[in-house]
């Protein structure tokens, strides 16, 4: 069957085959990470002895509430935050949309402010909220990035006004990797008296992240990018920051979240984080080296390819790499969907929005042409991948590439 045919059905959803993933090799951590067997063993056993309602009074009640407490002193120790300031959450969509609504509404109710400033390469987590929040009156401002995908601080302070509630800039980009000046940007927020949110899905677990020397208000996590479970994450917010709920009801995690606390999950996200920070350097070392020699590899076999990040500030998982559009007339749908067809997951530098595939608004802002990001490929690595893998995904991309290539040199 044609690779066409078979993107559209896959667009329209028809799914008309077993999907089978044993020979594939998974390179997309950075989009999801398969579950630590040590952390499914802790949820299990939550699972199957520990079902009271930790809001209970009686025993079987406080025996969850035990678990949920341990949890979040550990998810709160490994960032560096104090226990009663880390709130349970579905995920970091959740979270970011917590900090963003739930911020924004009470600086307006109670100080005024209507002002948000959000940096061009978030996630859609944080950018389709803040345009949310445009259709209720609030004004957003977008802090623009370097060709390397770096916001630039000193820009941030042109854009800050009187009415400026809240900025929002992520740790670090899920498609490039490249990590923000973090620190440099919660000076600038301090001097204004401005709530500062940084969304760090990507950078827990995977580089230091402390509260305090980030100097951030606000911090979004999730556990599921560090072998944990997905659907639950974690939202930080600093004592005293002004901030509304987003779900009322009952009174769970100190009224700041309706609704009853999964324990298991919050368990597996404990585990998650406490074998994430143990083995953080090791894996670092590991990855890095994985990146390093695909990177390599790729520079070397194929002429135009372009790495888009930053090298100096980069997660040690990530490579992203489009085709400079001058040497290719670029195909990116077919690149990725070929690269499946092959037994290769990774991610293309495009969302697929209402079944249409949208170039990446994170390498548009970067400046690059509309043709050459279609054509991004994320590589993305973790704990279990193998230098094999790596070198297995490297030489069908490259085959891959060349084969597109000859395609075009014959047609032209
Ligand atoms: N923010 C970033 C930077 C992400 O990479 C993701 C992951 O998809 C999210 C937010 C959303 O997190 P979750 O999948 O836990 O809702």
């Amino acid at each position: 069957m044609d690779s066409s045919v078979i993107l559209h059905l896959l667009k329209l959803n028809v799914y008309f085959f077993v999907i089978r993933t044993d020979n594939h090799i998974y390179l997309d951590y950075a989009a999801t990470t398969p579950l630590d067997p040590r952390v499914a063993e802790v949820m299990m056993t939550q699972w199957k002895g520990n079902y009271g309602n930790a809001s209970s009074v009686h025993a079987f009640g406080r025996k969850a509430k035990v678990v949920l407490e341990e949890s979040r002193e550990t998810i709160a120790r490994s960032i560096g935050a104090e226990t009663a300031e880390v709130f349970f959450t579905s995920g970091g969509t959740e979270a970011d949309n917590h900090a963003l609504v739930g911020a924004a509404f009470a600086q307006r109710r109670d100080a005024g402010k209507d002002h948000l400033i959000v940096s061009a390469i978030e996630h859609h987590a944080v950018l389709d909220c803040v345009e949310y929040l445009s259709t209720l009156g609030f004004r957003v401002s977008y802090l623009p990035v370097d060709e390397r995908g770096r916001v630039q601080p000193e820009v941030l302070r042109e854009l800050i006004t009187p009415h400026t509630a809240l900025v929002s800039v992520m740790h670090a980009n899920n498609e490039t990797g490249a990590i923000q000046p973090i620190e440099e940007i919660s000076v600038i927020t301090k001097e204004h008296g401005i709530i500062f949110h940084c969304d760090a899905v990507q950078t827990v677990g995977k580089i230091p992240v402390n509260v305090v020397e980030l100097g951030v208000d606000l911090l979004s996590v999730s556990a599921h990018k560090i072998y944990g479970p997905k659907g639950i994450g974690a939202i930080f917010i600093r004592k005293g920051t002004p901030i509304d709920a987003l779900l009322h009801g009952g009174a769970q995690e100190r009224k700041n979240r309706a609704g009853t606390e999964n324990v298991p999950l919050i368990a597996g996200f404990a585990k998650a984080m406490e074998l994430a920070v143990e083995e953080r350097t090791e894996i670092y070392d590991r990855v890095a080296l994985l990146k390093g020699a695909l990177r390599t590899k790729l520079l070397n076999s194929v002429p135009g390819v372009v790495v888009n990040g930053d090298e100096q500030n980069a997660l040690p998982h990530i490579l992203n790499v489009s085709l400079d559009s001058s040497v290719y007339d670029n195909n990116g749908e077919s690149l990725l969907l070929n690269m499946d067809l092959h037994g290769i997951a990774v991610s293309s530098g495009s969302a697929c929005t209402s079944g249409s595939v949208q170039p990446s608004h994170v390498l548009m802002a970067m400046g690059r042409d509309e043709r050459s990001t279609r054509s991004a490929i994320r590589f993305s690595f973790g704990k279990y991948t193998t230098m094999e893998e790596v070198e297995r995904a490297g030489n069908t991309y490259i085959s891959l590439v060349q084969s597109i290539h000859h395609h075009q040199t014959v047609h032209h």
